[in-house]
């Protein structure tokens, strides 16, 4: 069979485009996962990973699963039967938060927001006297909203302070350790410019040493996964599962790609990107989803107009541009286009592209 090697614009919410020196390291011929060259580019990569985080937590790793299984790392390995876990609800992903809490048997506090609003942290911290874990979404992909977590993290008591970094790692600014976040987990798909496969995941001291001990997940456990990465104090690398050598030198790619621009300047890219657009769209007549002041610069949500059909448009814009946009999520499926600027993304031609294509698909 001929290989089919289609090319897209990749501007809805993820995957989104590689950046080229990720295209080009996935192409290095595959080595052993215990080989010396994969064990430094392990560490480099972990190294890589403190940064975009902004911690210094020496458990800091690729966890070999997307973003949902960074999810279910976080909370198997934080509640057990009975514990309490107040989560933030504004979209999809704090939804989807309560159902892996719930199945790990918390008892789940839910504090739900409008789609398209920002966390209210007053609400959150009022919700339960003694949570054993707070969590919540910085950068909700279903609905185009940052909020501003750190307050939580600086409040958060005792509990322990869970955070879904999977659309703000590596395009926005992510300070776990002054932000107080003990877990936080992410996906490489976004604005890392990395194909979608692990999860970078990060976890403090205070909550291993709070860890369930013995977590319903044996591949998810933090306490063994330390020595896989190398981060279990000076004892030795020791075998775990089969290391995704692959997908880890893409990782490190991307990693070193924007370590070399300057973690600064990505994020101002990011964040002028966001803005240009969004500044276009409504120059264009359409209106915004997320609430203003609280949008994300890389997913931008656009309210469909009345009486235009949103999957055609998606759908002109793929045969005709090889442009891909995102539909909404639950009842927003048909109502909202959901638009991304991530990493490589996250440029000027972007903007002038989607903004051209799009208008002339609504005409
Ligand atoms: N959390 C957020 C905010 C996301 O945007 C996504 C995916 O888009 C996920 C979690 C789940 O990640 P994955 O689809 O890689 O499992």
């Amino acid at each position: 069979m001929a290989m089919n090697l289609t090319s897209r614009h990749l501007f809805g919410p993820g995957p989104g485009n590689c950046y080229p020196e990720v295209t080009a390291a996935l192409a290095h011929p595959v080595i052993g996962h215990l080989d010396p060259v994969f064990l430094e580019r392990l560490d480099n990569t972990c190294e890589g990973l403190r940064k975009v985080w902004g911690t210094a937590n020496a458990r800091t790793l690729p966890l070999s699963a997307t973003g949902s299984g960074g999810m279910e790392a976080a909370f198997v390995n934080t509640v057990e039967e009975g514990d309490v876990a107040v989560i933030a609800v504004n979209g999809l992903f704090g939804e989807r938060m309560c159902e892996v809490a719930r199945r790990c048997g918390a008892e789940v506090v839910r504090v739900d927001h409008p789609w398209g609003q920002p966390v209210d942290v007053e609400r959150v911290l009022e919700a339960h006297p003694h949570p054993k874990v707070i969590a919540a979404v910085h950068a909700e992909t279903s609905t185009g909203v940052l909020s501003d977590v750190a307050p939580l993290g600086r409040m958060k008591g005792d509990a322990l302070f869970i955070v879904d970094a999977v659309t703000s790692i590596g395009g926005l600014e992510l300070l776990a350790d002054d932000w107080g976040i003990d877990v936080g987990y992410a996906g490489t798909q976004k604005c890392l410019g990395v194909p979608p496969g692990l999860s970078p995941f990060t976890v403090s001291d205070r909550a291993f040493e709070r860890r369930v001990k013995d977590p319903r997940s044996w591949y998810l456990d933090i306490g063994l996964l330390g020595g896989y990465a190398g981060a279990a104090s000076g004892s030795g690398r020791t075998y775990h599962h089969t290391a995704p050598v692959t997908m880890i030198a893409g990782l490190e790619a991307g990693l070193d790609r924007i370590l070399n621009e300057g973690l600064e300047t990505v994020w101002a890219r990011h964040r002028a990107t966001g803005a240009a657009l969004q500044a276009g769209l409504q120059e264009l007549g359409l209106t915004l989803f997320a609430a203003e002041g609280h949008r994300l610069p890389s997913l931008t949500t656009v309210n469909v107009p009345d009486g235009v059909d949103s999957a055609a448009v998606r759908r002109y814009l793929l045969e005709n541009d090889s442009i891909e946009i995102g539909a909404g999520v639950g009842k927003f499926a048909s109502t909202l286009w959901r638009i991304g600027t991530m990493g490589p993304n996250a440029d000027k031609s972007t903007v002038t592209l989607v903004l051209g294509a799009l208008e002339e698909a609504i005409a």
